[in-house]
């Protein structure tokens, strides 16, 4: 049964939550602070619409609480939160300037303590009329005013993670002869297929954009696979980078891959997911660090790196963390889900100060 405001907010472990209804466009705003331990709580602001209050309220603290794992994981000093702009229906024009306008006085009066960029539904547009108004935003350049793409790095830190699995499971990380399946080609599993492809790995790609596909065959040499056949075909590394949940009960037994990492968020359907693909023998390696490359380069950026090959660099360490993960999960016979989410609680545990 859905559960009301009331409950959410009673039953939640995070700190708190931010709220506003804004009178001129009848949107409802949340801002989620889950856990500020490592440091300010950051994280995007999405703008949609929901069936109801408590869904929107239910969205942004379950987005602000991947937050905080995401940032432990990556041993980032920042802390989780996430914003949800509630919309009653498409804003444009003038009453979607007026709401972010709001929106980010409102930002700006917690003074830093919360931080936010773009996200579903948002542009960087968006963050450009926010910035007006707070400091507190990030995901373009405030010299140029040109958008931030956080993608390459992304797509860097996936594969980062699957060079470093590859050499875990395989004993090697030559990726030539290995074939990847992408799923999605879209901006980051198309520059992930560019990295695979000049690393030697056989490429097979997926997408449901007829358009986007052909371009992965022509252009990148890729074999295609029909959208609906990924889950049953043979490849070593299954690339999930379109949405989430295609790793579930249904699609588990039917894999044909010994490792599956991608940028997608919410891979797994629900958590008993991780479980049955250690039963398969399948290496399963959690999202929130794998995809976390883009997230690095902002946090890396708003501390004032500007150099992107130092940014590429920092990504890479994604393929120590999976090394890691791989290995203690195999020492204890659990999966690297279970591995990483020790990882996180120790983090945290040890506090903001041991990340300086
Ligand atoms: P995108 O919209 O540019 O690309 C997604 C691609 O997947 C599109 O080409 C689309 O046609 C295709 N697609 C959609 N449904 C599909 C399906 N059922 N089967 C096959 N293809 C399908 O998005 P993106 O920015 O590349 O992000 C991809 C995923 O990675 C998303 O889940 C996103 O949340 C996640 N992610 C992205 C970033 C980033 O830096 N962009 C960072 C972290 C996580």
């Amino acid at each position: 049964m859905a559960r009301s405001i009331e409950e959410l907010i009673r039953d939640w472990d995070g700190r708190g939550v931010v709220c506003r209804h804004d009178r001129e466009t009848g949107t409802w705003i949340f801002i989620c602070l889950h856990d500020d331990t490592l440091g300010p709580f950051t994280g995007g602001t999405r703008m949609t619409s929901y069936p109801s209050l408590a869904a929107a309220l239910e969205d942004g603290m379950r987005l602000a609480a991947g937050m905080t794992r995401k940032w432990a994981a990556l041993g980032m000093p920042y802390g989780g939160g996430k914003a949800v702009l509630a919309v009653p229906g498409p804003l444009a024009g003038e009453a979607r300037e007026g709401l972010l306008r709001r929106y980010g006085r409102l930002v700006e009066s917690l003074g830093g303590r919360f931080r936010t960029g773009e996200d579903l539904g948002t542009t960087p547009d968006d963050m450009r009329i926010l910035a007006q108004e707070t400091e507190f935003v990030h995901g373009f350049d405030r010299e140029t005013g040109e958008k931030l793409d956080p993608s390459p790095f992304t797509a860097r830190g996936v594969w980062s993670a699957i060079v470093a699995a590859c050499d875990e499971l395989f004993g090697s990380p030559d990726l030539a002869g290995r074939s990847v399946l992408v799923e999605g080609v879209g901006n980051v599993g198309w520059r992930l297929a560019e990295l695979l492809r000049s690393s030697g790995a056989t490429l097979l790609a997926s997408d449901i954009d007829g358009e986007r596909s052909r371009q992965a065959a022509a252009e990148l040499g890729a074999t295609l696979v029909a959208p609906e056949r990924v889950a049953d075909t043979p490849c070593d590394v299954y690339a999930p980078c379109a949405i989430g949940a295609t790793v579930n009960r249904d699609t588990i037994p039917r894999l044909a891959c010994r490792l599956v990492a991608g940028s997608a968020n919410n891979q797994l359907a629900e958590p008993a997911d991780a479980d049955r693909l250690v039963e398969r023998g399948i290496a399963y390696l959690p999202d929130y660090v794998v995809n976390g490359g883009g997230a690095m380069s902002f946090g890396l950026m708003s501390r004032g790196e500007r150099d992107p090959e130092a940014i590429f660099r920092q990504v890479e360490t994604i393929g120590d963390t999976v090394r890691e993960l791989l290995r203690e999960a195999a020492a204890r016979g659990e999966s690297p889900v279970a591995a990483a989410d020790r990882r996180v609680e120790q983090v945290l545990a040890a506090g903001g100060e041991a990340l300086a």
